[in-house]
């Protein structure tokens, strides 16, 4: 699908739609200059786009004197991706447009226990592909545990119970559609950096509270994934090696103290929770004004706050964005972890921005999708072969879908 010429070709193809995806609309002009391109080619990429429907021409940039410059723009339908949360007892997927727009989600029951559960996800996914637009560039997928290579999707989690489960090979194989498979607060730090606060920053960290603890990082424009995927695995550092046991098997984590089973045993121990009572009621105590509950949050927010201090330091980004179904919560965390932060952090970074993002139930399955709808924008994704097969897709050809292995 390369044309003759490496300047015409598919990396300057890529690298004016990643320019776009960055900076919005933008006139000929700008992506000679920042892409170093001749006109000649500008004129050329930016053709061919726009015969494709990916690119449409906007207004018009005000300029002092010469002509007005015309801005072009990304067309939000080029491009659709679905996107699928998995969890143990159910599963999120959702459509979503090329400007990260959610036209259509669904809710289903989905037992991972099931010795057929990757057939029932394929089954899942296909259905609602019948009912979701064209054309679809490729389906997400974001799984909570460590997934090495998207391209591949093997994955490691201990909460699906899953080891060495080729999710992505097996979907591509009932679907024959581009697959990518990531951990999924690593999935929505992408989403952050096309969509959300991320966009304009180059340096930010994720952390997600919820039923577990999340945290990933953008440095320098990148997300990092480390050498094998596990990079940010915060949540399963041990804090005391005789606390209680967490769902990974170990005792003591992070994420045993301060994801929901543990705020709500650390509820019961407080004599806050009776029965059956869950984090709903803890939410409640504390918005009533219930110091006991209040203090477990606050311890909560405290033992983050130390647990993530370091590697801030070693980061140092521009914002640390809070996001996650606990942010619902989150203004019984926000005081003591913004205190406990500046106390652990260097001088220098003792004013870092803590933002907090608005939660929808939506907002994981979102964040699988963009690990598609990022492929075209971002050069250093490693989505292997199937980012020409999303391409393709995108150009308005389809391909084949070939297995990463072979
Ligand atoms: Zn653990």
């Amino acid at each position: 699908m390369n044309e003759p010429g490496i300047e015409g070709g598919e990396l300057t193809r890529m690298a004016v739609l990643a320019l776009i995806g960055q900076r919005g609309p933008t006139s000929r002009a700008v992506m000679g200059r920042e892409l170093d391109l001749s006109s000649a080619t500008v004129s050329q990429v930016t053709k061919w786009l726009i015969e494709r429907g990916v690119l449409e021409p906007l207004d018009f940039e005000p300029s002092i004197g010469g002509r007005p410059a015309q801005l072009l723009g990304l067309v939000a339908t080029a491009g659709h991706a679905v996107g699928v949360k998995v969890a143990a007892d159910h599963l999120t997927i959702v459509d979503v447009r090329l400007d990260g727009q959610v036209v259509n989600a669904r809710n289903e029951a989905f037992d991972v226990m099931a010795p057929d559960a990757v057939v029932c996800l394929a089954r899942s996914l296909r259905s609602f592909i019948d009912t979701s637009e064209s054309p679809l560039l490729g389906i997400g997928v974001g799984v909570p545990g460590i997934v090495t290579r998207p391209d591949v999707g093997t994955v490691d989690a201990a909460v699906l119970n899953w080891v060495d489960m080729p999710i992505g090979r097996q979907l591509r194989k009932e679907l024959d559609t581009p697959i990518l498979v990531e951990n999924d607060v690593k999935a929505l730090a992408i989403a952050e950096r096309l969509y959300g606060r991320g966009r304009t920053r180059r340096n930010f960290v994720v952390i997600t509270i919820g039923r577990g603890v999340g945290f990933a990082s953008v440095a320098d424009g990148v997300l990092r994934r480390g050498a094998s995927g596990g990079a940010g695995e915060i949540a399963h550092a041990v804090l005391n090696g005789t606390g209680p046991v967490c769902a990974c098997g170990s005792r003591g984590c992070l994420e045993a103290y301060i994801g929901a089973e543990g705020l709500v045993t650390a509820g019961r121990v407080a004599g806050v929770l009776r029965g059956r009572e869950g984090l709903d009621h803890l939410v409640e105590a504390a918005d009533k004004g219930n110091g006991e509950a209040s203090a477990v949050f606050s311890r909560a927010a405290q033992r983050l706050a130390r647990a993530v201090a370091t590697t801030i330091a070693a980061l140092d980004p521009e914002v640390i964005l809070v996001a996650g179904e606990g942010t619902a919560s989150w203004r019984h965390w926000d005081g003591p972890f913004r205190s406990t932060l500046a106390r652990h952090l260097p001088v220098s970074m003792r004013e870092l921005p803590v933002e907090v993002d608005s939660w929808e139930d939506t907002s994981w399955a979102r964040g699988a999708a963009a690990i598609v709808l990022a492929t075209p924008f971002d050069r250093n994704a490693l989505a292997g072969r199937q980012r020409s097969h999303v391409l393709a897709r995108l150009h308005g050809s389809r391909d084949g879908i070939d297995d990463e292995l072979g």
